[in-house]
C-alpha cells in the first residue's frame, strides 16, 4: 500500500476553536469550511466542530454541493453559502437545505425578485469596504436594503459583513508593510462603521483580523486557517501563534542508496552532489499535492531529523539528503508537514501560503482521522 498518509487530528481542531473563543469572547463563529475543510475532510471537521464544547454557531462553504453534505451528514447549524446563489435553480436547494446567503451583487438582487422567496431567508448582506472583490460599495446599502426589504418575505433576517484585504500582517506591527496593512484594515473598519448598521448584527474578521484587529470582532467572527492551526503570517507559524496544527502528512523512505560527487539527482539533473553522501527516496510527490515548487532544499523531517529535499520533486518520488542521519532506512517514516514540521515553513520554500497546501493533497492520499491529545 502507498504510504503517503495525511493524519487529521481532530483534538487539535476542537482545541483550535476553544482558542478562537477565547481571543474573541462574546462573538459567534461561523467555521469556514469550504474547500473540503481546508483539505482536512469536510464531514469529519464539521461533525468535530459541531460536537465540541461551545460548538461552532454556524459553517461557511463556497458550493451547495458542500452545503448538502453538511446536511446529509447530520449537520443543523446554520451554514452561509459565502458566495450566495449565482442561478435561480439554486433557490429550491436553498430553501430545502435551509441555508444562509451572501448577497454580494446587483445581479442577485435580480434573481431574489424573479424567485420571489415566499419563506422568510437568512442574507448576509456584503459589503466592499477596500478589499474589491465581492460586495456592495457602501454608497449602495441604504438603497439594497430598502429593495432586500422589498423583495423578502417577512421574518427574514440581515447580518452585515465585509472582508479585510490585509488582514494577514496586522498582528505585529513591526515592519513597514504591516504598518501599511494595519492601517489598511483600519480604513475599511471606518469605511463599514460610517454606514451605521449597529442595527444588524455584523460580521469582519477572518482568521487575520480576529488576531490583530479585536475591534473587528463583532457579533460574528469567521475562522477558517485558524482552526486548522494554519497561519498566512508572513513571519509566524500557526502553533507560535498560539494554534496547534491539524494534520500530519508523512511517508515513508522506499530506497536509499549512496551517491558519488559529481552525480546529478533526479529529473533535469537540478541536484549535483559535491561530495560522496547518501540519499533516501520517499513516497511522496505532487500527484499526492507535495509542492513541486518546493524542489530543491526544502525542510523535511525524516527518522526523526530535520534534513532538506534534493532535486526536483516528481509525480511519485522525492530525494532527501540522509547526510548525518544514517540510522535513516527503507521503511524510516518522513513527514512533509504536521506538528514536527510547520507546514508554513514549506509554503514558503515553494513560495504560496499554507491554506494551498493543505487544499491540496489529492485523492490518492489515504486520509486518517485521530484524536491525539
Ligand atoms: C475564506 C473566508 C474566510 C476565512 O478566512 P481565513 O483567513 O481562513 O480565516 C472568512 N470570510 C470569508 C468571506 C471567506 O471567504
Amino acid at each position: 500500500m502507498r504510504a503517503a498518509l495525511a493524519e487529521v487530528n481532530l483534538s487539535a481542531l476542537v482545541k483550535n476553536l476553544q482558542q478562537v473563543r477565547t481571543t474573541a469572547p462574546g462573538a459567534r463563529v461561523l467555521a469556514i469550511v469550504k474547500a473540503d475543510g481546508y483539505g482536512h475532510g469536510l464531514e469529519a471537521v464539521a461533525k468535530a466542530l459541531a460536537q465540541a464544547p461551545q460548538a461552532a454557531d454556524a459553517f461557511g462553504v463556497a458550493s451547495i454541493d458542500d452545503a448538502l453534505r453538511l446536511r446529509q451528514c447530520g449537520i443543523n447549524e446554520r451554514i452561509v453559502l459565502l458566495s450566495g446563489f449565482d442561478e435561480l435553480a439554486d433557490f429550491p436547494y436553498i430553501e430545502q437545505l435551509d441555508l444562509d446567503c451572501v448577497v454580494h451583487h446587483p445581479s442577485q438582487l435580480a434573481l431574489l425578485k424573479q424567485a420571489q422567496p415566499k419563506k422568510p431567508m437568512r442574507i448576509w448582506l456584503k459589503i466592499d469596504t477596500g478589499m474589491r472583490r465581492l460586495g456592495f460599495f457602501p454608497a449602495q446599502v441604504t438603497e439594497v436594503i430598502d429593495q432586500l426589504k422589498q423583495i423578502l418575505a417577512p421574518g427574514s433576517e440581515w447580518v452585515v459583513m465585509s472582508h479585510f484585504a490585509q488582514s494577514d500582517e496586522i498582528g505585529n506591527r513591526r515592519s513597514l508593510y504591516e504598518l501599511h496593512a494595519a492601517e489598511q484594515s483600519a480604513k475599511q473598519i471606518r469605511a463599514f462603521d460610517a454606514l451605521a448598521l449597529s442595527g444588524y448584527p455584523q460580521s469582519l474578521a477572518n482568521s487575520g483580523a480576529i488576531l490583530g484587529a479585536p475591534e473587528a470582532h463583532r457579533q460574528w467572527i469567521r475562522p477558517g486557517g485558524l482552526l486548522y492551526g494554519l497561519s498566512t503570517h508572513s513571519d509566524a507559524c500557526g502553533h507560535e501563534l498560539g494554534f496547534t496544527p491539524v494534520m500530519r502528512l508523512s511517508t515513508r523512505l522506499i530506497a536509499t542508496k549512496i551517491i558519488e560527487a559529481g552525480d546529478a539527482v533526479g529529473y533535469g539533473g537540478g541536484f549535483i552532489a559535491t561530495k560522496r553522501m547518501r540519499i533516501g527516496i520517499a513516497a511522496i510527490g505532487y500527484g499526492d499535492g507535495y509542492p513541486r515548487h518546493a524542489s530543491g532544499g526544502a525542510p523535511v523531517w525524516v527518522a526523526g531529523h530535520l534534513s532538506k529535499t534534493v532535486g526536483r520533486v516528481a509525480m511519485d518520488l522525492l530525494s532527501i539528503d540522509l547526510t548525518g542521519i544514517d540510522h535513516a532506512e527503507v521503511g524510516a517514516n518522513v513527514v512533509l508537514w504536521g506538528p514536527e514540521l510547520p507546514v508554513e515553513h514549506i509554503a514558503r520554500a515553494a513560495g504560496t501560503i499554507s491554506y494551498e497546501l493543505t487544499c491540496g493533497i489529492t485523492r490518492r492520499v489515504r486520509f486518517r482521522y485521530t484524536d491525539e491529545k
